[in-house]
């Protein structure tokens, strides 16, 4: 209670000082995030960040001490890392569609290691790398055959456009291996995600190990890297129960130890590619209550932000059936009531909650909507019917700074 009524304050304070619709990131919340994660595993896992989840050019700056490496899936995912100040050689570049000139600009600035999804994709980085004279370190994607039950959002399992499948591994990585400009570093596989049940986050990871032992057995490799897509998830809704990140680790070390111990894997590096579990949970986004009514016996409440400023609440995110986030009104008392929340666009798809329970919610209260410190701005459509962009606002041991990416402001 005592550590809600001081986030309460953050947010009031962010919300009056900045604006709202705003995004408000707690460091201090991913910094236990990522100690827990190291201690879940006992530092077995390095960290590599997904850009994609939270490209917030100051997050990632601050983020060099937090986590072990970024994985951009753009090249302009690259340029916002090396704007923040990683290295070039911490980064590692995955996406199914990356055009020629992405790669070209990857390679000739030095990319860590270039995840390769399609034969193709690694024989034209061949090609640039031999014209630039270089070697490019490259780790192979493989979509796994199957994936089990219970994650959210599935990349394997059936027909996919991401990585290699594996059953086609044998020869592209033969092919690959021929190739004169890359070399080949190590293996990847990120086969689904939103996961909250430890036993198949475990199952999940054990298919990658077998997968990661036969590849490597068959084309006696020895890899520098393995890349576990972590597939951890955090609680988005009502019901849902947060994982048990110490159980996937107690279960899941004694093989990523037994794995190890193969002289093959002496040496190699295990990376947890992690975006939502490191700094979803830290994120609020906070939106202003413009108007109130009551419709034919609904009470409505019209926020300053709605599906513009984050699509994912408004369900249209991947999401089959809205349901609400968790919420809660800032500095909020007195009796639950249900109130539908929409935001300001005149389209009925702009909706936040459906009947959610919150103390009685006037003009000018704030909304707090939780696990939104990824997939929030950068995967919205903020450009849509032109209202102000929300602020982005961190909370630090200094207090509250805006880090809304300059381009963005309007
Ligand atoms: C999106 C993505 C991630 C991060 O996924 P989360 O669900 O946010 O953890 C990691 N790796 C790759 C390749 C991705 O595309």
């Amino acid at each position: 209670m005592q550590q809600a009524a001081a986030i309460d304050l953050w947010l009031q304070t962010a919300a009056d000082e900045f604006g709202t619709p705003c995004y408000v990131y707690d460091l201090a919340a991913i910094k236990r995030r990522s100690l827990r994660l190291r201690q879940a595993f006992g530092g077995r896992f390095l960290l590599s960040f997904a850009v994609k989840s939270n490209p917030n050019p100051a997050l990632l700056e601050w983020l060099r001490t937090q986590a072990d490496g970024l994985d951009v899936s753009s090249i302009g995912e690259f340029r916002l890392a090396l704007a923040a100040g990683w290295p070039a050689s911490r980064l590692s570049f995955t996406g199914p569609g990356k055009r020629e000139a992405e790669l070209r600009e990857a390679i000739e600035g030095g990319v860590g290691e270039l995840v390769v999804e399609s034969v193709r994709e690694a024989v034209s980085a061949s090609t640039i790398a031999v014209e630039l004279g270089r070697q490019q370190p490259i780790l192979v994607r493989l979509a796994p055959a199957t994936v089990p039950r219970g994650f959210g959002d599935q990349m394997a399992g059936r027909p996919s456009p991401f990585g290699i499948d594996v059953e086609d591994s044998p020869e592209a990585v033969e092919a690959i291996l021929a190739l004169p400009g890359v070399c080949l570093q190590g293996l990847h596989i990120y086969a689904g995600t939103q996961c909250l049940r430890a036993e198949a986050i475990c199952e999940n990871y054990r298919n990658f190990i077998d997968i990661f032992t036969d590849v490597t057995d068959r084309h006696r490799l020895l890899p520098r890297t393995l890349v576990f897509g972590s597939g951890l998830g955090i609680p988005y809704h009502g019901g849902d129960e947060p994982l048990d990140l110490e159980a996937v680790g107690r279960d899941i070390c004694p093989d990523l130890d037994a794995l190890a111990a193969r002289s093959c894997f002496h040496g190699t590096r295990f990376v947890l590619e992690i975006g939502r579990y490191l700094t979803g949970e830290a994120g609020y986004f906070v939106t202003r209550v413009v108007s109130t009514k009551l419709s034919r016996g609904t009470k409505i409440a019209i926020c300053d932000g709605g599906m513009n400023a984050h699509l994912p609440a408004s369900g249209h995110f991947g999401m089959v059936m809205h349901r609400n986030y968790p919420m809660h009104k800032v500095n909020g008392q007195g009796p639950l009531e249900p109130v539908t929340l929409v935001g300001p666009l005149c389209t009925s798809i702009d909706r936040l909650a459906n009947g959610v329970h919150l103390p009685p919610v006037e003009a000018g209260d704030l909304i707090a909507v939780h696990s939104s410190g990824a997939y929030g701005p950068s995967a919205s459509p903020i450009g849509f019917i032109a209202h102000p962009v929300p602020r982005e606002i961190i909370i630090d041991e200094t207090g509250l700074r805006d880090v809304t990416p300059s381009g963005r402001r309007l």
